[in-house]
């Protein structure tokens, strides 16, 4: 839990990467977002778009006083600087980071949904989030993340080992 009135607050991203060097693209949004923890990395099969490279897949936490649209900003820049070419809708993508949840705020715009609408359903979000945070309540579902882990279907989703490790 944040503590009331700090403006600081615990946000949970997911980051994807499928083109180029994946690890280093993952590692590359870490170092830019300042990261407090994070998850171990998963291998994840394409989901809408398959004819592509498999993602890697990875959750981390930050504490921030960016407000969410300052936030999405913010991670959009992160995007621009590793590269991402938004060329293809579900193509490949260098980096893409999502704003999963954000403390425990809920709110729905043009531009940003939080909690983000499709983490509930999607074993490469809900596996490393719930290394981080099992116990965490879901604002609107009002499950914890390893509840809602236990309802989603099989996908294909794998832990990654390094190459050469
Ligand atoms: P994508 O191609 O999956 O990265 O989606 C990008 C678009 O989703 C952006 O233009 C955002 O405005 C919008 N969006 C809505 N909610 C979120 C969220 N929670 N996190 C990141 N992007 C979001």
């Amino acid at each position: 839990m944040d503590p009331p009135g700090s403006g600081v607050k615990t946000v949970y991203l997911a980051l994807g990467s499928n083109l180029g060097d994946r690890e280093k693209n993952l590692q590359q949004a870490i170092q830019a977002l300042e990261v407090v923890r994070q998850s171990s990395i998963y291998e994840t099969a394409p989901m809408l778009l398959e004819d592509q490279p498999w993602f890697l897949n990875q959750v981390v936490e930050i504490k921030t006083s960016l407000f969410p649209r300052q936030l999405l900003h913010h991670t959009q820049d992160i995007e621009r600087v590793l590269g991402r070419k938004r060329t293809i809708v579900n193509g490949p993508r260098s980096i893409d980071i999502d704003i999963l949840l954000y403390g425990q705020t809920i709110m729905s715009s043009d531009e940003l949904t939080i909690p983000h609408p499709g983490m509930a359903q999607r074993r490469f979000v809900l596996e490393p989030l719930a290394e981080l945070a099992s116990t965490l309540r879901h604002p609107v579902l009002k499950r914890t993340i390893a509840q809602l882990l236990a309802g989603t279907k099989e996908q294909n989703v794998r832990p990654y080992n390094r190459p050469g490790l």
